[in-house]
């Protein structure tokens, strides 16, 4: 006996104890994992000529309460010893470790197929799988059996077609757990129509049925007769009007492997030059691994009802890399995987598509805001590194997509939002960088702004600053951070310096020397004692973004000035201290400096030193 795999063993292990309440699904994974191996047969003879038509092609589900097993057969691939061995009896993908965080956190098993390990399922019904096999274009087939997770045999076998027979033997009833409902004809057709209708191929079982005995009057005789369980006609060639949302959703789940209804659901025909189908999907939530670099966006792709691929990431541009779904042409593309992407008109479908989902969002965003919002919580980020991408390549298209913090409204706005609530007097969109919105309501840059009356939007995500510097402006208004030198408020109310205070801004600045560009008196600042603005295009919330990366370009720093609230008392303080003893002012220069830092979430550049300062100052 050959031994699985440590991971697959302990796939194995959850699945065979599991105690999840969908069981049933494993019939969904089987008849998938039969159709896809059936979709690589039909698609290798289109490319190779090898003859064989869609109706060539089927699965049987055969029950046979008497041995107590199910058995799920095709005529598809096949597997040859070495691929029952690697398919089988390792999990090679990383997945199977997602699952297992998935399972152990008890998450619905319902995503179990997203993981690459929905053969296994089977394991939940069945004490023992036997899975025969014979790959197209060879003589052998081969047979692999497990009974649990130990191990498993893989033995030369007959088996007169290529193809794939799985049977399970499902284990005895318990006190809290039925299996002999799998065995049940109803119970079968009812789980095929709920999860495997949309199935391409004929999904076939022989039923019992009853017939009058001809020439006997009230005479009925029961025999067999093999049935199509699915209803073969895709979902996506329905009529609308056909197709209820339960239908919609249901499909949504079991193919895309989400156990969430989604947002929205976008269906259209497309007609004229280009004849597609595409049914469109916007997910509620962001998979798990969404904003890494393992998510793969792209929509499945047929052309007359072969699949081509499951995900042609041609068909979407990054920024709706979110979106699931499928796209189904009339037109007979080429059919080879390399080169349909060059095919000019999958290239006009995207283009096409793109639109679609655009004016969807847009729609969305002014007749269903409360779903809008809870879509921009999941994909916003997305949609913001969009208008960043490509020195904003595609920002005309995306700009008004774009969410942001009102501090005045105290929730999300458009920028055209932000722009029609202006005071006539105001010049920028403004707009502050900071951790949370609560940490940027408490900083200090923002009181003069707000005192004027104006909003300020909130800026929370490391690509915000970025992706606002690309835009520049919106309808010819500039924006501008809280954070700038210049805020561009009326000239009236600005501070002036007495030749004083500037001999007084010249001596703190050389006590600071180069960490800071300049020291001057506050145009920002009501109430505070002290903060940092920085002149020029680099902010310091973007250089925090910078210091943050894993080697990070240390170098990049913003042009700092040091602002100082002219009517403090700290600062008359200063100005008193600055006659008598100017070793007294080096400190309050450091110390005030220090918190300007801390004020932005900067790092000291040296804390026991800060300490010692503020103690020597205290005591
Ligand atoms: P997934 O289907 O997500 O790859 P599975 O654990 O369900 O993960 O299946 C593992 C692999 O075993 C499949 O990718 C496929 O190569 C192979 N396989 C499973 N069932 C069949 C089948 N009926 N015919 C041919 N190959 C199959």
């Amino acid at each position: 006996m050959k031994k699985f795999k440590t991971e697959s063993q302990r796939v194995l292990d959850l699945m065979i104890n599991s105690i999840y309440t969908h069981k049933e699904i494993f019939l969904r994974e089987l008849l998938s994992n039969a159709s896809d191996a059936i979709d690589k047969l039909y698609y290798k003879s289109l490319t190779e000529n090898l003859g064989f038509t869609k109706d060539d092609f089927s699965i049987l589900i055969t029950l046979d309460a008497d041995n107590r097993t199910i058995q799920i057969s095709d005529n598809g691939i096949g597997m040859s010893a070495d691929e029952l061995e690697n398919n089988l009896g390792v999990i090679a993908r990383s997945g199977s470790l997602d699952f297992k965080k998935a399972a152990e956190a008890k998450e619905d098993i319902n995503i179990i197929g997203q993981f690459g390990v929905g053969f296994y399922s089977s394991f939940m019904v069945s004490d023992k799988v036997e899975v025969l096999s014979r790959a197209y274009g060879s003589e052998d087939a081969n047979l692999w059996v497990a009974s649990g997770a130990k191990g498993y045999d893989i033995t030369k076998a007959d088996k007169e077609k290529h193809g794939t027979v799985i049977t399970m033997h499902l284990k005895a009833d318990a006190e809290d757990e039925n299996y002999s409902e799998f065995l049940e004809e109803y119970r079968i057709r009812e789980l095929v129509k709920k999860y495997s209708d949309y199935i391409r191929y004929p999904i076939r079982m022989e039923v019992e049925k009853t017939r009058k005995i001809e020439g006997e009057d009230n005479k009925t005789e029961s025999y067999k007769e093999l049935e199509t369980l699915n209803s073969l006609t895709p979902i996506w060639k329905k009529r609308k009007a056909d197709i209820t949302e339960e239908e919609y959703n249901e499909f949504y789940k079991n193919t895309f492997y989400d156990y969430q209804n989604p947002l929205k659901t976008v269906h259209f025909i497309a007609e004229g030059t280009l004849e597609y189908k595409a049914l469109l999907y916007i997910p509620a939530k962001a998979p798990f691994d969404y904003y890494s670099k393992t998510y793969e966006k792209g929509l499945r792709l047929y052309t007359n009802g072969v699949l081509i691929t499951d995900k042609c990431a041609d068909l979407l541009p990054d920024y709706f890399g979110f979106v699931k779904g499928l796209v189904d042409s009339e037109l007979t593309l080429n059919i080879s995987r390399e080169t349909v992407q060059h095919d000019r008109r999958l290239k006009l479908i995207a283009s096409n598509i793109e639109k679609k989902i655009k004016s969807e969002l847009a729609d969305m965003l002014q007749n269903d805001r409360e779903n809008y919002v809870k879509f921009f919580q999941e994909f916003g980020l997305q949609l913001k590194y969009g208008v960043y991408e490509n020195w904003g390549e595609h920002k005309d298209a995306l700009q008004d997509l774009l969410l942001f913090h009102s501090l005045n409204k105290d929730e999300p706005v458009t920028f055209r939002e932000y722009v029609d609530g202006m005071k006539e007097n105001q010049k920028y969109i403004y707009y502050a960088t900071g951790k949370s919105v609560e940490a940027i309501k408490v900083m200090p840059q923002t009181e003069k702004v707000l005192e004027a009356g104006y909003d300020i939007l909130c800026l929370t995500a490391d690509v915000d600053e970025f992706a606002i510097k690309v835009l520049g402006n919106y309808d010819q208004k500039e924006f501008r951070s809280v954070s700038k030198d210049d805020l561009g408020l009326d000239d009236a109310d600005k501070v002036v310096a007495s030749d004083k205070d500037k001999e007084i801004l010249a001596f703190i600045k050389e006590t600071l020397g180069d960490k800071i560009k300049e020291a001057r008196l506050s145009n920002h600042l009501k109430t505070h004692p002290v903060c940092l603005t920085a002149e020029g295009e680099l902010s310091i919330g973007m250089e925090k973004v910078f210091q943050a990366m894993p080697g990070g370009a240390k170098g990049v720093t913003a042009q700092k000035i040091l602002e100082v609230n002219a009517s403090h008392p700290v600062y008359a303080k200063i100005t008193t201290l600055f006659d008598t003893d100017k070793d007294a002012v080096k400190d309050y220069a450091a110390i005030l400096y220090a918190q300007a830092l801390l004020i932005e979430g900067l790092p000291l550049e040296n804390p026991a030193e800060y300490s010692a300062l503020v103690c020597k100052r205290l005591s």
